[in-house]
């Protein structure tokens, strides 16, 4: 379709439908339509259609190499039809797939693969088995092997895996993780997704990386950039959005600096997720207008670089991650700060997986309830909102 003009007669809800994907394809557009919907006129006030507002006329599909007769008066899609018919143009009929010459295809794409599905026209058949084939590429239960290399050249993709359950990675995350020839991969990504990767990835557990005389922090970049100078590429998977308590600055920084390609493929963060698994918004519109993520790692005090008793003077709500094992000093510091003892507090422990746990409590309360790693904890008005899931 590229650079191809293209007929659209109707400006209706079928010609909204179509147009975005036939501009996506490359195709020049030719609307004619006395009236349009506003995402067509937009997209014809903005230059990125041509509209002439007015009825269909004989002659309008001269130039056309496809046509789509869309308009909700059967006499003139037959009457265009029968036009492109003698012009020997394909004409998609929207309201009589009998009358049609050419179906329009259920399609989706994956990873450089064009799936298109017609089901006799029956356009909700084929949109149902397009998502079945879609989700199964997808989730690597259809496979899909190249048979003349994968498809990136050397490089990097710093991947955020999601909060816990495999099919919360992004579509792109999960395409360029079926690329990979090298996976790196975190401790907190979910092992379903290493599962479906081809006996021949090289997966480099970075739990497993021996110490040595570097951080395994150092060993998880040189092994990255070596395998990328190599030729390889490499994808590095990381719980959650790697640029959230994820070192993915780190990994960035060791990338540039070795002039190894890299892209940044952000994921959904526990921080976020995690609550929202559980029912519990981070924000609610007149409840609260602010939240904070902090890390629990380091106990208040000299070593921690988070404003405790600010955290505790504010009203907004904290997420802490890494909390588990501070939570008692880390309650207490917020107590201090000001926060009312009685705050809403709940734990989500394995956010978004089948075992996830939610234990309610209170700020006085959080350091002798029970929590378990991984957890997120999410301290506020939100958190009390009762609305169990
Ligand atoms: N980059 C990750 C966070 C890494 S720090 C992200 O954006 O989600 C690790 C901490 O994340 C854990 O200690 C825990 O607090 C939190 N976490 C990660 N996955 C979790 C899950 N499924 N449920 C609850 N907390 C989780």
């Amino acid at each position: 379709m590229r650079g191809k003009t293209v007929l659209v007669v109707g400006g209706g809800s079928i010609a909204g439908r179509r147009v975005p994907r036939l501009l996506e394809a490359g195709a020049l557009i030719n609307l004619v339509a006395p009236e349009a919907t506003t995402t067509l006129s937009d997209l014809a006030a903005s230059g990125e259609i041509h509209w002439s507002a007015r009825e269909w006329q004989p002659g309008d599909g001269a130039d056309a190499w496809f046509v789509l007769a869309a308009t909700d008066d059967p006499a003139v899609n037959a009457a265009v039809a029968v036009e492109a018919e003698a012009a020997r143009t394909w004409c998609v009929r929207s309201d009589d797939a009998e009358a049609s010459d050419a179906w329009t295809l259920a399609q989706t794409e994956f990873d450089g693969v064009t799936v298109g599905v017609s089901a006799s026209g029956d356009p909700g058949r084929a949109a149902a088995i397009r998502d079945s084939i879609g989700a199964a590429l997808r989730s690597g239960e259809l496979a899909a092997p190249r048979t003349r290399g994968r498809g990136r050249g050397a490089g990097v993709a710093l991947v955020g895996a999601g909060p816990g359950e495999a099919d919360l990675i992004t579509l792109r995350g999960l395409e360029l993780l079926r690329q990979a020839e090298v996976v790196v991969s975190d401790r907190l990504a979910p092992q379903e997704l290493l599962d479906q990767l081809a006996d021949d990835v090289e997966i480099v557990d970075a739990a497993k990386l021996p110490y040595g005389r570097h951080t395994t922090q150092e060993q998880i970049n040189a092994v990255m950039v070596e395998r990328a100078l190599e030729g390889k590429f490499v994808v590095r998977l990381k719980g959650g959005d790697g640029f959230v308590f994820g070192r993915g600055a780190e990994e960035l920084d060791a990338c540039l600096e070795a002039g190894v390609p890299v892209e940044v493929v952000p994921g959904l963060s526990s921080s976020i997720a995690g609550p929202a698994a559980a029912g519990i918004p981070v924000t609610e519109r007149g409840v609260v207008h602010d939240f904070t993520v902090a890390t629990g790692h380091v106990p208040p005090g000299p070593q921690s670089k988070v404003n405790w008793a600010a955290l505790g003077a504010g009203n907004g709500t904290i997420v802490l991650l890494m909390a588990v094992k501070n939570r008692a000093a880390i309650a207490a510091a917020l107590l201090e700060g000001g926060r009312d003892a009685a705050t809403p507090v709940r734990i989500v422990e394995n956010a978004t997986t089948k075992n996830q746990t939610v234990r309610p409590c209170t700020l006085a309360s959080l350091g002798e309830t029970e929590a378990n790693h991984p957890a997120v904890i999410v301290i506020g008005a939100v958190a009390g909102r009762g609305r169990e899931l």
